[in-house]
């Protein structure tokens, strides 16, 4: 069968997340909450009773326990989230154990850098760094009082989320001529809860407008402190 945008969007994915400390518990509720079926599960008691209200399913069990995972039916879902961060063995041996069972997507959190080299070589699908990007995130949004969104596209290439900085407020995109002027793309406007795409470039902008940008990294910066006294 073909498979349809709409098609990937909307079927009802299951999930399973492994790891219910701060990351982990805030993944699943998030997931949860966006209606999908989810299965909670950690080690400590604790947590899986207090996360047992917000999903689908919360069970006690040790990850590094293959009968355990077999036991569980780990691998018919169509993802399984490894949110163990401090205990980097475990992290470790959890994913190449859920790897061999053949999990169609494996989803990990790496404390740094080295553990997310491990884990791409033993074949995780995607490696998440949350305490690494919340940092970068706040950093930005310190940089620039402005910043409120940063999203790193790779090394060099960002979008951020910025209310027009110092000057910019009453002037247009156009007048501004942000591409030319500064090598970036306006690639969206947000006014409240509408998000107008393309940005409209005549009218001007107002303070709590906020403005998505595109960029290299350099000529971001260059873009807000331009207008920053
Ligand atoms: P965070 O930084 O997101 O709070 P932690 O590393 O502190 O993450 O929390 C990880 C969670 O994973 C803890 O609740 C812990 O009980 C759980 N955990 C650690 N090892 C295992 C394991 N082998 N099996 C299942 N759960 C585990």
């Amino acid at each position: 069968m073909q498979e349809t945008w709409w098609g990937r969007v909307f079927v009802k994915k299951q999930y399973a997340i492994i790891g219910l400390g701060r990351f982990g518990s805030s993944v699943a509720k998030n997931l949860s909450k966006a209606g999908f079926e989810v299965l909670a599960i950690d080690s400590n008691e604790t947590k899986v009773q207090e996360i047992s209200p917000y999903v689908t399913h919360a069970l006690q069990a040790e990850s590094t326990d293959e009968d355990a995972l077999r036991a569980i039916g780990i691998r018919n879902f169509d993802v399984v989230i490894v949110a163990i961060g401090e205990d980097i063995q475990s992290s470790i041996l959890t994913t190449l154990i859920l790897k061999e069972m053949g999990v169609q997507s494996l989803v990990v959190k790496a404390a740094n850098d080295l553990h997310g080299n491990v884990l791409r070589k033993i074949g995780a699908d995607k490696i998440v760094y949350p305490e690494r990007d919340m940092g970068q995130r706040v950093a930005h949004s310190l940089i620039s009082s402005n910043i409120i969104d940063y999203i790193e596209l790779s090394d060099n290439y960002s979008i951020i989320e910025t209310h027009p900085a110092g000057d910019m407020v009453g002037r247009t995109i156009r007048q501004l001529d942000v591409r030319a002027k500064y090598k970036v793309n306006v690639i969206a406007q947000k006014k409240g809860d509408k998000l107008i795409i393309p940005p409209t470039v005549d009218e001007p902008l107002k303070e709590d407008d906020i403005l998505v940008v595109l960029g290299h990294n350099d000529e971001l910066q260059k873009f807000e402190l331009a207008f920053t006294e």
